[in-house]
């Protein structure tokens, strides 16, 4: 089992710090890899070597919640909470970080289509989206990396449930996705309301 202490969990909470602190790392040439993890994330992390490396090659992990934010706070991580759906929007919102536009992955097609929707009414640029239904196989991969190319948002947003998120950004990762790539749950599903 690996120890706490591996995690890479970003000890400041306020959404300016955690934005500035982006845009300070992030350079455009690789992906940026945030994870915003739960109680279950973290022991997926613990028990599962696969996920925990990717897990622990992600460029950030915030607390999503105070399942985790006070557990590092125990552990000698002063942590805030810093919910997913926050972050996600706070990113798109950013005239820097979110400026090209934000690609949706996951949810049923009919959710993220209406969350496209609901966003775009909101003054958010979205350059594309598609369900979170596919086979995790070279082929729907390398389509979907196409897509994302030829889009060229500024950020991806992956909502299918972690670990699976999680997996997929780290295979657009690996075929040279440059973008942020944010793992946001079900956020599609409370975006699409
Ligand atoms: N989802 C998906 N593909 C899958 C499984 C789930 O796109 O193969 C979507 C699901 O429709 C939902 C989101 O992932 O919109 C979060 O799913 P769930 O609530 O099961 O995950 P959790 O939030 O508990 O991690």
């Amino acid at each position: 089992m690996r120890d706490l202490s591996h995690f890479n969990v970003t000890p400041f909470g306020s959404i300016s710090h955690i934005i500035s602190h982006i845009k300070k790392q992030h350079n455009n040439e690789n992906a940026y890899h945030i994870i915003t993890a739960n109680p279950e994330i973290v022991y997926e992390a613990i028990v599962n070597k696969e996920y925990g490396d990717i897990f622990h090659s992600a460029n950030l992990v915030v607390a999503d919640g105070i399942g985790v934010s006070a557990p590092l706070s125990w552990k000698g991580y002063p942590s805030e909470r810093m919910p997913g759906i926050e972050l996600f929007e706070a990113l798109m919102l950013d005239k820097e970080l979110g400026k090209n536009g934000v690609y949706l992955v996951g949810a049923k097609a009919e959710t993220v289509s209406k969350a496209a929707i609901n966003l775009s009414e909101d003054g958010i640029k979205v350059c594309g989206y598609r369900d979170g239904f596919f086979p995790l196989d070279e082929s729907s991969i390398s389509n979907l990396v196409q897509e994302i190319k030829e889009l060229t948002p500024s950020i991806v947003a992956v909502a299918m449930g972690a670990p699976r998120q999680d997996i997929v950004i780290n295979l657009l990762k690996s075929k040279g996705v440059n973008t942020i790539v944010i793992g946001v749950g079900g956020a599609f599903d409370v975006l699409s309301g």
